[in-house]
């Protein structure tokens, strides 16, 4: 199956837990090279308390064998070790957060899991870094690809920085 999965960090090192999450990641990945990925991005934290410390964000597209719930439970276990407590506030600031984005065409809502993410076509910080690996991607709930919700996207973010740094570079600067 291919996921799409969103990286995000606000807390600690955050690039360097971005890259140990790209790092433990590429284990699951089974395709003929390594994951597609999509440049990082410093953005705004979104529906968060005042003072909250900007987001790292990017996307990958990973080939996995792994079913959707035991991709999830993966990526607890990476939260986990990267100093995620298991409990948490909803929108505290968090050292890593690994979502799935997509699961191929499915469709999925229950308890423990919805796909495609239910909040990945209101997020510039998410929809901005997809674009740059599956710009014409149209997920199974979307009728328009992803450059187009992109770019048809009325939100309050601000625009988004792109990071120069392939997250083996110790002191990226933010372009643009
Ligand atoms: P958020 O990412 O929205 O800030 P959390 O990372 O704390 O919040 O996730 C809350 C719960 O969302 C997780 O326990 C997980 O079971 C659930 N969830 C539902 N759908 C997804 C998904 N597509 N990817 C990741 N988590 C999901
Ligand atoms: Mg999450």
């Amino acid at each position: 199956m291919k996921y799409g999965i969103g990286l995000g960090s606000n807390l600690g090192d955050r690039l360097q837990n971005l890259q140990q999450a790209l790092t433990a990641l590429r284990n699951w990945h089974k395709g003929p090279s390594r994951p597609i990925r999509s440049s990082t991005y410093l953005t705004q934290a979104v529906d968060c308390q005042q003072g909250t410390p900007d987001f790292y964000n990017m996307a990958i597209e990973l080939e996995s064998d792994l079913s959707p719930l035991d991709l999830l439970f993966r990526l607890r276990e990476i939260e986990s070790q990267l100093g995620r407590p298991s409990q948490r506030q909803r929108n505290a600031s968090r050292s890593i957060d690994l979502d799935i984005l997509y699961a191929d065409d499915l469709i999925c809502q229950d308890q423990t899991l919805t796909l495609p993410h239910p909040r990945l076509h209101l997020r510039r910080f998410v929809l901005q870094p997809l674009a740059d690996i599956r710009p014409d991607l149209i997920l199974p709930d979307q009728q328009k690809n992803i450059s187009t919700l992109l770019a048809e996207l009325d939100s309050e973010e601000g625009p988004l920085q792109k990071v120069v740094c392939d997250l083996f570079d110790k002191h990226p600067e933010p372009v643009c």
